[in-house]
């Protein structure tokens, strides 16, 4: 049996970009008659609007998403994370990202490679939790794009797994969701490639089975960037209280994957379901927020 989920992170209103990737990871599982399982992704509790879980599973509803299990919240779920954390033998790490930042330059926002200060000499007081990778490439095979090739050790190295044993990260978190509660298959942005290699090295650690994975290409303003504010308001809020029917943005959104629609329930397109999509990232031109 396949199941797939749905894992928004209520930090943000839900957008075109988002509708994009959970219409491809809902009619991916509905197309093999899987289950969907929704899970709300609140663990930075600090970038969490009151009532926003509420908001976003309403809205999803609205769209015409369904679902077999959740909504699901990973605050509800500290003791299990807490439970299966010290079988990752994660290591204390004591350094602030500054440390880091002088330790191993780099570029843009990449994250920047933890040169293992903290790998042998265990600090007094912890930071954080460090997963532990050895050398070597990981490869993975991509629904949508075929092989993906990544060296976590060369590129980020030891990645925290937990701020505490009490308090994970979400590298962590996902993939001890993800176990527990049976998914087969995980369908999500792009920007999270790098995450999936990192994943598969904790999913072998817990002595798991990895799961299908497929990255739906992000949908980014015309500066190349993840949608953000300054491109426009492409806010599912924003269309539905100006009287836009949910038929509307699923069509727009199912129009930029490659369906010859305008309007459309995503139940109506689980027949025509294929991973044979669009490779490319969709760019939102002003006139794309129009609908
Ligand atoms: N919560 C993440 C997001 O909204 C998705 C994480 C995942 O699918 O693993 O980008």
């Amino acid at each position: 049996m396949v199941v797939g989920r749905l894992a928004p992170s209520p930090t943000g209103s839900l957008h075109l970009g988002n509708v994009r990737t959970f219409l491809w990871a809902w009619l991916s599982a509905r197309s093999q008659g899987g289950r969907v399982i929704l899970r709300i992704e609140d663990l930075e509790t600090n970038r969490v609007k009151p009532g926003a879980c509420e908001r976003l599973v309403e809205e999803l509803a609205w769209l015409g998403f369904d679902w077999d299990e959740g909504p699901v919240r990973q605050t509800e779920r500290r003791d299990r994370y807490r439970a299966l954390f010290p079988k990752l033998d994660a290591y204390p790490c004591a350094c602030s990202r500054a440390d880091l930042e002088q330790a191993a330059p780099h570029e843009g926002d990449a994250e920047p490679r933890y040169p293992g200060t903290c790998r042998e000499h265990p600090p007094p007081v912890a930071r954080s939790w460090r997963f532990r990778v050895e050398p070597g490439v990981l490869a993975f095979d991509d629904l949508l794009s075929g092989r993906h090739e990544i060296d976590v050790a060369g590129t980020v190295g030891d990645f925290v797994v937990a701020k505490s044993p009490d308090d994970p990260a979400y590298q962590f978190a996902v993939v001890a969701d993800d176990i527990a509660m049976g998914v087969t298959e995980v369908v999500r942005g792009d920007d999270l490639i790098p995450s999936t290699a990192r994943q598969i090295l904790l999913y072998r650690k817990l002595g798991a089975p990895v799961p299908a994975y497929g990255h739906v290409p992000l949908v980014v303003g015309p500066d190349g960037k993840r949608l953000a504010k300054r491109h426009g308001d492409g806010r599912i809020s924003t269309y539905r209280a100006r009287g836009v029917a949910p038929e509307r943005v699923i069509g727009a959104v199912a129009r930029w994957s490659g369906f010859d629609v305008t309007a459309a329930r995503p139940a109506d397109l689980v027949g025509r379901w294929s991973w044979d999509r669009p490779r490319e990232r969709v760019v939102l031109t002003p006139d794309r927020f129009r609908l």
